[in-house]
Formats: C-alpha cells, sequence, structure tokens
C-alpha cells in the first residue's frame, strides 16, 4: 500500500519565512523575535492586479530606504526579493493580490539586549488583494473622522520608514469606528492632517489647488502616482503643511492607499465635503490610476508557469 503526502494548499496565500515557502495558514516567526515584541520591523506592500506587479521597483527603493533608517538588513538583493515575490504570486495562483515583504530584527543571542548582535530575518507573503473601503463604501464615498490623537512624531519614528508603529492609528480607528465614522486620520498635534491607517490624505482646496501634507508621512507610492498624474492631468499640486480647517473647507477630499488606489471621502465629521458626492478631480484620478495598471512602464508581469 503507498501512503501520499497531501500537497500543500497555497489556496488562501503563500508566505516565504525561514527560507522556506510555506502556505499562508501556517506561516509563522518566532515568538521571540523583536519584529513581533517590539515592532522592530520594516515592511513595504507591493500589489498584483490582474497578474501583474505595479510599480514594484519603486515599493523596492522604497523597502531598501526603510530598511536603512532602521538599521536592518534583508540580507538578500533586490533581484532576489523580486524573486521571492513572484513566488509566493505564483504558488498562490492569485492574480489579484496584496504582496507583503518585511524585514524583523530577529532575535540577540540569549542574554543580549544589543540589537546588533541579532540576525535580521526576512519574510514575505502574498494574499488576496486588500481593500480599505468596500464597494458600498467606494461607490458612496467614505466617512472621515479626524482625530484628536497625533501622529507619533516622525523624530521619534520617522514615518518616511513603513514601519509597524501603529498603536495610535489604531486607537484614532477605533474612536472612529465607535463613533459610526469608517475612517480617520491623524494629525500632527498643531492643527495639521497627516495620514490615516494605510493611506495617505489628499484634498481639494476652496481655490482648486490639489494638497497633501509634505513631512510627518510615509511617502506612498500610490500618493507618489496621484502627484505624477496630476503632473499629467496638468492639476496643481502642493505638497506642504495641511490644515484640518482647510481638509474641512475642502471642495474634494480623498485617500491614497495601494489597497485599492484613490479613495473618495465624501463627508469629514458629519458634514458633507462640497456637495457631498464623488468630485470631479477625484473621479479623474480614480480613472487614470486604474487605467496605469495596463501601462507596461508601470507593469511586471509575474510569470505563473514557471517552477
Ligand atoms: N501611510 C501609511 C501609514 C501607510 O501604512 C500606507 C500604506 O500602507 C500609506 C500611507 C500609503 O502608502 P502606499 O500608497 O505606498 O500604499
Amino acid at each position: 500500500m503507498t501512503t501520499s503526502t497531501p500537497l500543500p494548499d497555497f489556496s488562501h496565500g503563500a508566505a516565504y519565512t525561514r527560507g522556506r515557502f510555506v502556505p499562508i495558514d501556517g506561516a509563522s516567526i518566532p515568538i521571540t523575535d523583536w519584529g513581533f515584541l517590539r515592532s522592530d520591523a520594516a515592511y513595504d506592500v507591493v500589489t498584483v492586479w490582474d497578474g501583474a506587479f505595479f510599480r514594484l521597483d519603486a515599493h523596492l527603493e522604497r523597502f531598501a530606504a526603510s530598511c536603512r533608517r532602521f538599521r536592518l538588513d534583508p540580507g538578500i538583493d533586490d533581484a532576489r526579493i523580486a524573486q521571492v515575490l513572484a513566488e509566493c504570486v505564483r504558488l498562490s495562483g492569485l492574480r489579484r493580490a496584496y504582496v507583503e515583504m518585511i524585514v524583523t530584527r530577529g532575535q540577540p543571542p540569549w542574554g543580549s539586549r544589543d540589537p546588533r548582535q541579532a540576525v535580521n530575518q526576512f519574510h514575505a507573503f502574498a494574499v488576496p488583494y486588500v481593500w480599505i473601503a468596500n464597494e458600498e463604501q467606494r461607490a458612496r464615498g467614505l466617512h472621515l473622522h479626524l482625530s484628536g490623537v497625533p501622529r507619533i512624531p516622525s523624530a521619534s519614528v520617522d514615518a518616511r520608514a513603513k514601519n509597524y508603529h501603529w498603536a495610535d492609528l489604531t486607537q484614532g480607528l477605533l474612536e472612529a469606528l465607535d463613533a459610526g465614522y469608517d475612517t480617520v486620520a491623524l494629525g500632527d498635534g498643531t492643527g495639521n492632517v497627516v495620514e490615516g491607517p494605510g493611506f495617505n490624505v489628499f484634498c481639494v482646496n476652496a481655490t482648486g489647488t490639489i494638497v497633501t501634507p509634505a513631512s510627518g508621512v510615509l511617502e506612498g507610492v500610490t500618493r507618489r502616482t496621484v502627484i505624477e498624474i496630476a503632473a499629467q492631468l496638468g492639476m496643481a499640486v502642493e505638497t506642504r503643511p495641511l490644515p484640518a480647517t482647510e481638509l474641512r473647507a475642502a471642495r474634494e477630499v480623498f485617500l491614497s492607499t495601494s489597497a485599492g488606489g484613490v479613495l473618495p471621502i465624501t463627508r469629514v465629521d458629519g458634514q458633507p465635503v462640497g456637495d457631498g458626492r464623488i468630485g470631479r478631480v477625484t473621479q479623474q484620478l480614480i480613472d487614470t490610476y486604474w487605467a496605469w495598471h495596463q501601462d507596461p512602464r508601470y507593469c511586471t508581469p509575474v510569470d505563473y508557469d514557471t517552477v
């Protein structure tokens, strides 16, 4: 009688950790890794849309910069990272995926608390595409709350390095959800809006200029895409501090994120933005954002056949 080992089930997604590809449901990291114990990690998220990575180079570049800022080393070069990500996608078979690359601090030898002695660990995974807003929210526009919880200052944790210091964002999100809003944006503690859980914030102000915060934020790849699209469409963009008062008086407000692209906001703290409907500029940016997903300049196709 022959017994056969069941094949691993990658249908929910695939992960790479400790040098091996495993189904996402069974993927784990050691409990003593400082990535878990101290949020001591850098990460990035790239998406796959219709079988191709969108702006993979920009994500790899930002990931390398985040690692440098936190003195973390993935231990492999960009070409190998790209291979591992593609293999996670290939194994999962997903045509639309949310693909994360992570470096955790690892752990120093027992008895040592010196982070320089830790061996950093590279991990990655691919799961089905994640939307920050569901279909109904995208169709009507999200209702945003401006929280009183200030974002962790960049002087403490550099917001340009993509990180898991999310206690402030999560606290703000809980506050917003409890009050019946869809999501939240945090401020810098001096009256300016910065960013929210997983997205950058933009407005089209009362004079028609697109404004997004210049600092204290992750420099989102979608934010960069929006700025480039706006330039192509001849729309004026300013990156500078964005006062909450300017956002509240804006004609249009929208978010940018790899988890959904350009997401319209139609209410801020219960008050309609403009006429309360998705604005013309926002709609043009949404349409062009998705059109760019078919543009070979920004796409890296995944080879689903290679073993
Ligand atoms: N700001 C924060 C705090 C984020 O976590 C993210 C993405 O996860 C963003 C902004 C948007 O960045 P991107 O457009 O690269 O997804």
